[in-house]
C-alpha cells in the first residue's frame, strides 16, 4: 500500500509544534495557483521561501508571466501578515512572511534533458525527468541556502502522481543532505482550495502543465484529438495539464 503521504506531512507538523520550532523551508512553485493553497497552509508552521525554479515552461513569456502572478499572491500573502488581515483566508495570526528566491530561466537544459522523450504522454517518463530537474536544483539551493526542510507544490495536482514525487523528493534531499517534507496537498480538499483562492484572488490558471509538449496535446485535446482517454478537463473545475 502506497504511503499516506499527506498524513506524513500532519505528523511532521505535529512534531514541529510539539517541539516550538518554525523551521526554514524552500518550497519549489510551479505556478501561482499551484502554491495558493500550500502557502495558506504551511505558512502558520514554517519560515517559506519560494523558489522558482521552471525551466520546463518552454515559453519564456509564459514563464514570466507565471513568475509575475507568483510574485503578485506572495504579494498578498505578505500584505495579509503586516496588516494582521487574515479574512477570508484559513489562516491564524501564526502565519509568517513568505520570501522568494529565483533561479536563471534554462528552458535549453529541459529541452536537452528530455530528448527522446518528446511523445510521451503526461505523467508518464518525460515527467519524471523534468520533476527530478527541479527537485534536484531545489535539493541543492536548500543545502546551499541552510535550509532545515525542502519541498514542491506539484503534489496538489490531480495529474500528478504523489507517490513518484516524494521518492523523487527523498532521493534529492538524500543526495544533497538536506529533509524533503512530504506532501500530497491535493488531499484535503487542497486542490479545491487552490481553485478558490485563485478566484479569489483573480490569479492566471493556465490550462497546460508547462512545456511546449504538453501544450500541444492540450491543443489536440481541444481540438477532439482526445480519443476517450481521461484527462485533466474531464476532472471538476480543473484545467488541463496542471
Ligand atoms: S507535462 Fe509538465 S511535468 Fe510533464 S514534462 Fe511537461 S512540464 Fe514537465
Amino acid at each position: 500500500m502506497n504511503p499516506n503521504y499527506s498524513k506524513l506531512l500532519e505528523k511532521e507538523i505535529q512534531k514541529l509544534q510539539e517541539n516550538g520550532v518554525k523551521p526554514k523551508l524552500l518550497l519549489h512553485s510551479c505556478c501561482a495557483p499551484c502554491s495558493s493553497y500550500v502557502l495558506e497552509y504551511l505558512r502558520e508552521f514554517f519560515r517559506i521561501t519560494v523558489f522558482y525554479y521552471n525551466p520546463n515552461i518552454t515559453e519564456e513569456r509564459e514563464y514570466e508571466y507565471r513568475l509575475l502572478e507568483e510574485k503578485r499572491l506572495i504579494a498578498e500573502y505578505n500584505r495579509q501578515v503586516e496588516m494582521q488581515d487574515f479574512s477570508c483566508m484559513n489562516t491564524t495570526a501564526g502565519a509568517m512572511k513568505i520570501g522568494i528566491l529565483e533561479a536563471p530561466y534554462d528552458p535549453e537544459r529541459f529541452l536537452t534533458a528530455v530528448r527522446g522523450y518528446e511523445d510521451c504522454p503526461e505523467g508518464g517518463d518525460r515527467c519524471a525527468i523534468c520533476f527530478a530537474m527541479r527537485l534536484e536544483a531545489a535539493a541543492k539551493a536548500a543545502s546551499k541556502g541552510g535550509f532545515d526542510f525542502f519541498t514542491t507544490t506539484l503534489t496538489i495536482s490531480p495529474l500528478k502522481n504523489a507517490e513518484r514525487l516524494n521518492e523523487i523528493g527523498k532521493r534529492a534531499g538524500e543526495k544533497y543532505g538536506v529533509a524533503f517534507l512530504p506532501s500530497d496537498f491535493k488531499k484535503k480538499n487542497g486542490y479545491k482550495r487552490s481553485i478558490e483562492l485563485s478566484r479569489q484572488f483573480g490569479l492566471y490558471r493556465q490550462d497546460f502543465c508547462g512545456c511546449t509538449f504538453s501544450k500541444k496535446q492540450r491543443q489536440s485535446d481541444t481540438l477532439g484529438g482526445n480519443s476517450g482517454k481521461i484527462s485533466g478537463s474531464d476532472l471538476p473545475g480543473s484545467r488541463k495539464g496542471v
